[in-house]
């Protein structure tokens, strides 16, 4: 068993006085990809934005290698190893793929390694001086990752990677986050409503319902247990 590189403690937060989540426990350790799964505004997303400190905590910790996160500016994360990947992938369309990858190394000492991203992601190699809005949706995706990766983070956190892709661009990106992972040791939280494909790659899901987690299993146990499939994930 791995040490906890990310651990949530009884987190509570919300956007208003209602909480979304409630009193929510996690933990991810070095080199471990954990899948969050759950209906439509289970609070999968709401997890990871917490995370981040784009939500204020209203009651629980989220520590990140025994550091506190709470007084951790939003834009301060990526110094301290956490990158976060929105939904929508929030790639700027008017930059080039260079220069959105370069956005990626702002936060960071040093000058940014883009080579590294490019190896990685020879797709989007191909088209460095093309504009965000001229790439297709896996490239969007894929320079999302890039972008986030080029900070060097220990976690990625990652937010509905497969929204909008075929299936064969989902099964691409999802087998370079274990390439990844098995070659850097990253760690992934990976929120998403394709569950087959997330448990296709992750070690151990967390089933959210409802703000809550309902388990954590290995994500192959997850995959054969038809009545909490029925139950929570919709298939
Ligand atoms: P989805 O896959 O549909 O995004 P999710 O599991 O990621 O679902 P969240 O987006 O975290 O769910 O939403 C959890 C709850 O929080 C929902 O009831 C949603 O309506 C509410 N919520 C989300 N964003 C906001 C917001 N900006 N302001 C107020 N309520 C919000």
């Amino acid at each position: 068993m791995s040490t906890a590189l990310l651990e949530v403690k009884q987190l509570t937060v919300g956007y208003g006085a209602a909480p979304v989540l409630h009193e929510v426990d996690l933990t991810i350790g070095e080199g471990q990809i954990v899948a969050v799964l759950g209906a439509n505004g289970a609070g999968k997303t709401t997890l990871l934005r917490a995370i981040s400190n784009m939500l204020p905590i209203t009651a629980g910790t989220a520590k990140f290698d025994g550091i506190d996160l709470k007084p951790v500016k939003v834009e301060r994360m990526v110094r301290h190893g956490i990158a976060h990947v929105p939904e929508g992938r929030g790639v700027v369309t008017e930059l080039t793929v260079e220069e959105n990858l370069r956005l990626g190394g702002l936060w960071r000492k040093g000058k940014p390694d883009l080579d590294e991203v490019y190896d990685l992601f020879p797709a989007i190699a191909n088209r460095r001086n093309h504009l965000g809005h001229q790439l297709s949706g896996g490239e969007r995706q894929m320079l999302a990752i890039g972008r986030a990766l080029v900070a060097k983070p220990r976690l990625l956190l990652l937010d509905e990677p497969s929204l909008g892709l075929a299936p064969k661009i989902t099964a691409q990106i999802m087998g370079l986050l274990r390439d990844l992972r098995d070659r850097t040791g990253l760690a992934v939280l990976l929120v998403e409503q394709n569950v087959r494909s997330a448990l296709s790659v992750a070690d151990e899901g967390v089933v959210l319902n409802l703000g809550r987690v309902v388990t954590r299993q290995k994500a192959d146990t997850l995959a054969d247990d038809a009545d909490l499939r029925h139950a929570y994930l919709g298939f």
